[in-house]
C-alpha cells in the first residue's frame, strides 16, 4: 500500500466516524440530494474535514425568503438564487438577512457560496457551503430597521463550540435581544424594532 493511498484510508474511516449518516467515504458515492442528506444537512452541519454545509429544498410554495446585505449602510436585495446562471457569493464580514428565515442578521467569518442545483423531480436543492476553522466566529446583529443604526450583536466561537454551540448561542442572542426594550430602542431615531426570532422558531409569525 503507498503511503498516499494509507493517508486516504486514514481520512475515510475518520470520515465515516464524524459522518454517521452515511457509511459512504467516497465523495461520488453520496446522495447528497437526497432526502436523507437535505434532513441531515437542513440547518448546517459539518461536512468532511473543514467544511459547513447546508441544504435547502425550494418548490417555490414556501415563504418568499427575501436575502438582504447591508453593503452600503442599508439593505439590498441580494438575488441568490439563480439556477443555470449564477452561484451566490456572500463574503466574509457582510451582514445578510434572510426574512422568515432567521430574526436577526448574521455575519459569518468565511465566505458563504450559494449553488443552486435544479433536481430532476423539478425541486431545486439550494446548496450553501462555507469552511469551518478553530479561529472562526460567528456575530448575530441586529440594526435599526429604520435607520438602520447598529443596536446590538452577540459573538460565539463557532471554531471551538461547533454547531450545537452556535446554535446555543443563537436562542441566547434572541433571547437576550428580545429581554430589554432599551436594547431594541433605536439611540438615533428612537423606533423600537420587532422581536428578534429563531431560526428555529417554528410557529414564527409577523416577521421581518
Ligand atoms: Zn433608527
Amino acid at each position: 500500500m503507498t503511503s498516499a493511498l494509507h493517508q486516504f484510508d486514514k481520512v475515510a474511516a475518520q470520515f465515516q466516524t464524524d459522518q454517521p449518516w452515511t457509511k459512504l467515504a467516497n465523495w461520488v458515492d453520496f446522495d447528497l440530494l437526497g432526502n436523507e442528506a437535505a434532513k441531515q444537512f437542513s440547518a448546517f452541519e459539518r461536512l468532511g474535514k473543514d467544511h459547513l454545509m447546508g441544504i435547502r429544498m425550494l418548490n417555490g410554495a414556501g415563504r418568499p425568503n427575501v436575502m438582504y446585505g447591508l453593503r452600503s449602510g442599508r439593505p439590498e436585495v441580494m438575488d441568490i438564487v439563480q439556477p443555470g446562471k449564477a452561484i451566490g457569493f456572500v463574503p466574509a464580514g457582510a451582514a445578510h438577512h434572510l426574512t422568515q428565515d432567521y430574526g436577526w442578521w448574521h455575519v459569518n467569518d468565511a465566505d458563504e457560496i450559494y449553488i443552486p442545483v435544479p433536481l430532476t423531480n423539478g425541486v431545486l436543492a439550494f446548496v450553501i457551503l462555507e469552511a469551518t476553522f478553530a479561529r472562526r466566529w460567528d456575530k448575530f446583529q441586529w440594526y435599526c430597521l429604520e435607520c438602520y443604526t447598529f443596536l446590538h450583536e452577540r459573538r460565539v466561537h463557532t471554531g471551538r463550540v461547533g454547531m450545537a454551540g452556535y446554535w446555543e448561542a443563537e436562542a441566547g442572542a434572541v433571547a437576550e435581544f428580545n429581554a430589554d426594550p432599551e436594547r431594541r430602542t433605536c439611540p438615533t431615531c428612537k423606533t423600537v424594532h420587532p422581536l428578534a426570532y429563531s431560526f428555529w422558531e417554528p410557529g414564527k409569525e409577523d416577521l421581518w
